[in-house]
């Protein structure tokens, strides 16, 4: 069932629902998309139709992040719950690993994907990464012939918005072996643990948003996006 935020129709599932749609994808046909839209994406959503445009013709659109949540609450119609995009990657590794599914991560500096591929093999043993390749590439073209040269059935995404969504549109019908692929942010900064997460307690209280501010100041101007999403979100119920 589908959930409308500012002209974002997210899905309304829960995790363990998310999983099994995702799982259901590998079974598919063609190369379906998974977005993961946090507050500050969907408030720059409702200020470009075309980007929500992009966004809505996504095979699974997740709420990642505690801001879409309280949005939603706030509407009065309430969402399952967040299913954040690196917390629906890493219960994917496991799926991925169960089916020997080829999984290739495209995204961030040179160096994070391979340091992201080492942690994930740790956390889901058995997980075949067939290849990696940093986010700062000229031709896309040649990225895309890597990926299917790799066989790859898999693809994490993690350009950040709107580049990542940009590059899994345009190339979706390119990559014959690709089943799923999903635009995850800085998922793999996450991963190789360049970017440390908040305490357990923290992301529980939905505070994680003030770790990383706390961690990384300059974020202040970005993340004034969220109350203005939720002032936003509030205003426009119908
Ligand atoms: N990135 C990239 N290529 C680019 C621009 C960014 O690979 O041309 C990476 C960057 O290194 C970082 C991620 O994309 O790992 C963006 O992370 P951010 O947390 O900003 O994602 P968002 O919040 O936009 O989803």
């Amino acid at each position: 069932m589908k959930q409308e935020i500012l002209g974002l129709q997210f899905d309304n599932v829960s995790m363990e629902e998310a999983l099994a749609i995702g799982e259901g994808f590998l079974d598919g046909d063609k190369a379906a998309v998974v977005v993961t839209p946090n507050a500050e994406i969907g408030y720059d959503a409702a200020k470009d139709a075309e980007f929500c445009a992009l966004l809505n013709r996504a095979d699974l659109i997740l709420p990642d992040g505690a801001g879409v949540v309280l949005a939603a609450k706030l509407r009065k119609t309430p969402l399952k719950g967040k299913v954040a995009g690196i917390d629906f990657a890493r219960n994917m590794l496991s799926v991925f690993a169960r089916r020997g599914t080829k999984l290739y991560l495209l995204g961030s500096k040179p160096g994070v994907a391979e340091q992201a591929a080492e942690k994930m093999r740790e956390l889901a043993p058995g997980l075949v990464i067939c290849g990696t390749a940093d986010g700062y590439f000229k031709d896309e073209a040649s990225v895309v012939e890597r990926i299917n040269a790799a066989g790859a059935e898999a693809l994490f995404v993690c350009l950040g918005a709107p580049k990542q969504e940009k590059f899994m549109f345009a190339h979706q019908k390119e990559m014959p072996s690709v089943r799923l692929m999903a635009g995850l942010g800085g998922s793999l900064d996450g991963f190789a643990g360049n970017v440390k997460r908040a305490p357990d307690w923290m992301i529980k209280a939905n505070l994680e948003w003030f770790y990383r501010l706390c961690k990384e100041p300059s974020r202040i101007g970005r993340m004034m996006r969220l109350p203005k999403y939720l002032i936003k979100a509030t205003r426009n119920r119908q």
